[in-house]
């Protein structure tokens, strides 16, 4: 039975039927989330977890927001809200829109999208990884967007070809390593991480992390299932311990001797070195003689059922300006998604890579096929 159905025979009015439809939806869900390896849910750990406490300085202003006193934009966001608040109370105060915030994990917002329908106060999702956005898209929950601001600030590779979302920040996906017993010349891609001589020496996140789903679907589409399937098997047969719940206990592990090699993003990296600059665990730049290391997004999209959709896209449009880039570069060790914007002194630290080139949208078309193949090696 639908929700809609349910709340129909309790003959309710219909907000109440909405919130209540929300009600039992969150519930299934809520009972649901945990043991659906397909379901992106459990992604944002840390997002919510290392406050990014760093306020970041501005680059130059590009006044591309105008005043606009009276609206709301009501963004449903898995980010960390510490870290998003600066730049949306920047926003606010540039242009006089209101913004609420709500926050959430990715897979509990989408699905609290889904049961609102078209009593949705929400006007734009944000949230993290390539593959969420796009599973949010394949859902409805999102609506395309022309915009030649994000067309010309965000490279191609980075936004939905439909333009249903868009990149607004980059991360990278890559290895670490204990320096006091690893060489970089023992480094070199994944697939590397599979061979025998990592055997009991490697650390992972769980493959539940949509980040190694979005991660294995790179390796599926510039690999093949195939030799993909081999690699996987490999790094599950390498691990030093249990998988971990989030990049940072991975890195910890790494830091503490129970593990050699991992893989994690760079800026969960990036926090521990502000907390702890004498971290004692490396980063190294993952297939830089091959594909280039696994790049992904955190990003947005106007909800489909949004009352104010232009509000929506102009707060993402100034969220990829000059100023909001330079913001979210210094705020969370992220990358900046625009060209040509200032990395921070930490990042520009690590040296330049060569990114893999591939659409993300790619993460989101392969992600079922990496869950089953994850699954099925016993990549737990
Ligand atoms: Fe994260």
């Amino acid at each position: 039975m639908s929700l809609n159905a349910v709340a129909e025979r309790l003959s309710l009015t219909r907000p109440v039927k909405a919130s209540l439809s929300v009600a039992i939806f969150s519930m299934m869900m809520g009972l649901a989330g945990c043991n659906n390896a397909s379901t992106p849910t459990e992604n944002t750990d840390a997002e919510s977890q290392t406050p990014a406490t760093e306020n970041a300085e501005t680059s130059a202003s590009n006044d591309t927001a105008t005043t606009d006193d009276g609206q709301v934009v009501t963004i449903y966001s898995s980010r960390n809200e510490q870290l998003i608040k600066p730049l949306l109370d920047k926003y606010t105060e540039k242009t006089g829109v209101k913004i609420e915030l709500v926050t959430d994990k990715a897979g509990p917002l989408m699905a609290r999208l889904e049961a609102e329908g078209q009593n949705t106060p929400a006007d734009m999702l944000l949230t993290v990884d390539a593959g969420n956005l796009w599973q949010a898209a394949q859902q409805g929950l999102l609506q395309p967007v022309a915009s030649t601001v994000l067309e010309s600030n965000v490279p191609a590779k980075y936004r939905d070809p439909e333009g249903q979302w868009t990149g607004l920040s980059l991360r990278a996906r890559t290895i670490f390593y204990d320096p006091s017993k690893v060489n970089t010349d023992q480094l070199s891609t994944y697939a590397d991480l599979a061979d025998p001589k990592w055997k009991g020496k490697l650390c992972l996140r769980s493959s539940n992390a949509v980040y190694n789903q979005s991660l294995v679907a790179s390796m599926i589409e510039n690999l093949g299932a195939e030799k993909t399937e081999e690699i996987v098997r490999g790094w599950a047969d390498n691990l030093a311990t249990d998988v971990f719940s989030n990049d940072t206990s991975m890195l910890e592990a790494i830091a503490a001797g129970q593990c050699e090699v991992g893989i994690a993003n760079s800026y969960y990296y990036g926090r521990l070195l502000d907390e702890k600059p004498d971290f004692p665990v490396k980063i190294f730049w993952a297939n830089q003689d091959t594909t280039g290391t696994h790049v992904n997004i955190s990003g947005a999209g106007v909800v489909a059922n949004s009352d104010n959709p232009d509000g929506a896209l102009k707060l993402m449009e100034w969220l990829s300006s000059d100023e909001a880039q330079g913001l979210y570069a210094s705020s969370d060790k992220e990358y900046p998604v625009k060209e040509g914007i200032d990395e921070s002194d930490m990042l520009r630290s690590w040296g330049t890579f060569k990114q893999d080139n591939i659409n993300v949208q790619k993460f989101g078309e392969r992600q079922t096929q990496a869950v089953q193949m994850m699954d099925k090696v016993g990549y737990k």
